[in-house]
């Protein structure tokens, strides 16, 4: 490491919060799958900031109309109109088949924002009595950072000493219907949940589960709101995750790639009257639905369709974990994923993913663990083949590797 590595890194030590535990490496430039560090070191990016860069790093679409926009209008609050929201609302919800959009900034406002609503829709629609309103959700669930958001988690991390939280959520395990239906009362309002849940590590519920929870909710008018924060646009190798099991959520939640990684852009999406139950003054963002935001996302949920990216998410996540099934070594407890959201399990006694994730950087290829043992990858879906080999044949040496 030279001397300008350990001044970013003591630096952050020094004066920030130590929130994160990042991997030692200082970035400065990106360009679609690869991003060099300070001293010119090319990586081959398999986290994608968690999703938020789908469509490669610096997209120059993207880019060029971030610029146009910045030179024009920037920001006008919703107080009043500007001549970009209009178009974002058109094109999204084109995209998605949905009928009401609410514009906000990350996907933990998107998601405080939908309890809002579906609470809101209970007691005004549903006629659930004032203050009883349930909302039920999952164990191990990620849905953000927020004192809301948090009071709900599972994991004591997130959780610990951040108390008192607010009433009204429920927990069930992930995947399993029989648990919603037995949890549903006449107070539920909405059941709150990932298609696949991305920060448990990449933990995909059993095949018919969203077939059946859709059919619960339908038949006890209870608004299914799935968190695509992650899986979305893209990600899984369709538009939305919901459409492997053909099913439809009343209330979709967009964030991350809604952006392609240039700046926080975050969507509430609805198929019926939950968002109409708001009114003017009883929510709003200062930032939400601005025309940067706006024009940046138009430009990604463009190029994300126009340059075939979730096809290739399909055909390269495909390859990817064909590859990773291949891959022979007694350190991989379980290889899964569903189009380019990947995760390989090792056994406990393979010793920590941390460890295998510097020694992959040390190859060219930075990727994060989560939950000690589970190597997540999430290339941006412009990866090609070839591009995809290189990183199996790395992944390949670095996991047949014995740290333990
Ligand atoms: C990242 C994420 C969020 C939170 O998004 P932020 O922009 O970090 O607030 C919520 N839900 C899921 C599924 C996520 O992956």
């Amino acid at each position: 490491m030279n001397s300008s590595v350990i001044d970013f890194i003591a630096t952050e030590a020094r004066f920030g919060a130590h929130n994160y535990a990042p991997i030692g490496v200082v970035l400065s430039r990106g360009e679609g799958v690869w991003v060099w560090d300070t001293e010119g070191n090319r990586y081959l990016d398999c986290l994608s900031a968690y999703s938020a860069v789908s469509q490669g790093h610096c997209h120059p679409k993207i880019l060029a109309a971030m610029v146009e926009q910045a030179h024009r209008l920037t920001l006008t609050s919703r107080a009043f109109h500007n001549d970009q929201l209009a178009l974002f609302y058109e094109e999204i919800a084109a995209l998605t088949g949905s009928h009401k959009v609410l514009p906000m900034n990350s996907g933990a406002e998107a998601v405080e924002s939908a309890i809002k609503s579906v609470r809101k829709w209970g007691y005004e629609v549903k006629g659930v009595p004032d203050g009883q309103a349930e909302i039920i959700v999952c164990a191990n669930n990620f849905h953000g950072r927020t004192l809301g958001i948090v009071g709900f988690s599972t994991d004591p991390e997130t959780h610990g000493h951040f108390g008192p939280f607010a009433p009204g959520f429920k927990i069930i395990p992930f995947g399993d219907a029989a648990a919603l239906e037995q949890a549903i009362t006449p107070n539920t309002v909405a059941f709150l949940v990932e298609p696949i849940q991305g920060e448990a590590g990449v933990v995909i519920p059993p095949a018919g589960y969203f077939t059946k929870v859709r059919e619960l909710c339908t038949a006890n008018n209870v608004m299914l709101v799935l968190d695509e924060i992650q899986t979305g646009l893209g990600r899984t190798g369709k538009l939305l995750a919901e459409q492997h099991e053909g099913i439809e959520a009343d209330v979709t939640l967009l964030g991350k790639a809604l952006s392609g990684g240039f700046y926080p852009v975050s969507a509430v999406l609805s198929n019926n009257d939950v968002l109409g139950t708001l009114r003017p003054g009883q929510h709003g963002s200062t930032f939400g639905g601005n025309p940067l935001a706006c024009a940046v996302a138009r430009a990604a949920m463009r190029v994300l369709v126009e340059e075939g990216m979730i096809e290739n998410a399909a055909r390269q996540g495909a390859r990817f974990l064909e590859g990773l099934k291949d891959i022979r070594a007694n350190t991989i407890r379980e290889v899964r994923g569903r189009g380019l959201m990947l995760a390989v399990e090792l056994h406990p006694e393979a010793g920590r993913a941390r460890r295998y994730c510097e020694a992959l950087q040390g190859k060219g290829i930075l990727a994060k663990d989560t939950h000690e043992q589970t190597i997540r990858i999430a290339p941006p879906l412009v990866i090609t083949s070839d591009q995809v080999d290189w990183a199996l044949e790395r992944l390949a040496t670095t996991l047949t590797q014995d740290f333990s």
